[in-house]
């Protein structure tokens, strides 16, 4: 495990050296099955892996989970070593924003939908420790996941508009067997909301079993959704969009 900038710096060094390709998965730790996918994605495209375990406070709300967000770094790189991961890099948060730090990312607009419009800032603290990350390791490509569609979405773009010379890989869903998304803060979840969270699957299922039966109308899409999901007690729902993937 390394936790300062200079050490990751020099094994990327080295690996170039020795015209070595570098992936890079950046995670905030609480491995899964999800992330292990990305991981042995890049071993399986790279020579080096670099897996960074970062819980990003800049991301967080001041409402939200920093405090309790799952942490266990043992397991995290025990789990990063066996699906290929070369180095862990953990750095702590002073170290990714020194003392004086106040430069900031953001992608204008795509970052004001969806998620982004119950969690202000929080696109902006994504974006911004990415791009920390893409300059400090200096790999070749980056892998994240289409779980986090909005994000993918917005990485990409910066990479784009920025220039950023890193290739974003982009890996499927990983689920658990009854269709829910793997993530770390499942483990928040209680008996009856773990069992009630498959209605997230269960409404896209809808969704596409409709989109492939001729259905087009958006608003028909979205009340077959909504109905499937308010089907459980203790699901809210925050929004249901049916949007153009790239705008
Ligand atoms: P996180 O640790 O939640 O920030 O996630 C780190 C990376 O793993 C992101 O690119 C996520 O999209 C990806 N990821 C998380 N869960 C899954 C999953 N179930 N399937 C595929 N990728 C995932």
């Amino acid at each position: 495990m390394i936790n300062g900038i200079d050490g990751v710096k020099n094994i990327v060094a080295s690996a170039k050296q020795r015209n070595e390709n570098v992936g890079l998965v950046p995670t905030m730790g609480g491995l899964h099955e999800g992330h292990l996918s990305l991981i042995r994605r890049a071993d399986n495209e790279n020579e080096k892996v670099i897996v960074t375990v970062f819980v990003n406070p800049k991301q967080f709300g001041p409402e939200e989970d920093l405090d309790r967000y799952p942490r266990d770094l043992d397991r995290d790189m025990s789990l990063a070593d066996e699906a290929g991961a070369d180095v862990v890099f953990a750095p702590d948060a002073n170290v990714i924003y020194p003392e004086g730090f106040s430069t900031y990312v953001n992608v204008e607009g795509l970052t004001d939908l969806l998620c982004g419009a119950s969690r202000p800032g929080h696109f902006r603290g994504v974006i911004t420790v990415c791009v920390k990350l893409f300059s400090i390791v200096r790999a070749d490509r980056t892998y994240f996941g289409e779980k986090d569609a909005q994000q993918l979405r917005i990485i990409k773009r910066v990479v784009r508009d920025l220039n950023i010379p890193i290739e974003v890989v982009a890996c499927p869903i990983i689920r658990e067997p009854d269709g829910l998304a793997m993530s770390s803060r499942n483990v928040y979840l209680s008996p009856e909301q773990r069992e009630g969270a498959v209605c997230l699957y269960n409404a896209l299922l809808k969704a596409e079993s409709l989109y492939d039966s001729g259905t087009r109308e958006s608003g028909t899409i979205i009340r077959e959704i909504e109905a499937v999901i308010s089907g459980v007690p203790e699901a809210e729902i925050d929004y249901i969009s049916i949007v153009d993937n790239d705008s």
